[in-house]
């Protein structure tokens, strides 16, 4: 849930405008702050592209930037681990 910055009304996070008072939500779409399952996933198997895709993002989208760190680390540690043990 989002709120429109300029009445406070609740709105959701596909609105384009304000139901209550029609000011432009501030919401593009191309830079959603939402963790990417996909990516997420990727980054898990190839640790190296979830760090690159972290500073790329981190800027922009931090949300979006921290999932990917967060699976490139988990990758990294299951990697660690199966050169430890095989
Ligand atoms: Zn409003």
């Amino acid at each position: 849930m989002m709120y429109c910055e300029n009445c406070g009304t609740e709105i959701s996070k596909e609105a384009y405008v304000c139901p209550k008072c029609g000011v432009k939500v501030k919401n593009d779409n191309t830079s959603e702050d939402t963790p990417n399952i996909g990516l997420n996933i990727l980054s898990l198997f190839f640790p190296l592209v979830g760090i690159i895709l972290y500073f790329t993002w981190k800027k922009d989208t931090p949300k979006k930037a921290k999932g990917v760190l967060t699976f490139a680390l988990i990758g990294w540690a299951i990697n660690i681990i199966l050169t430890i043990l095989f």
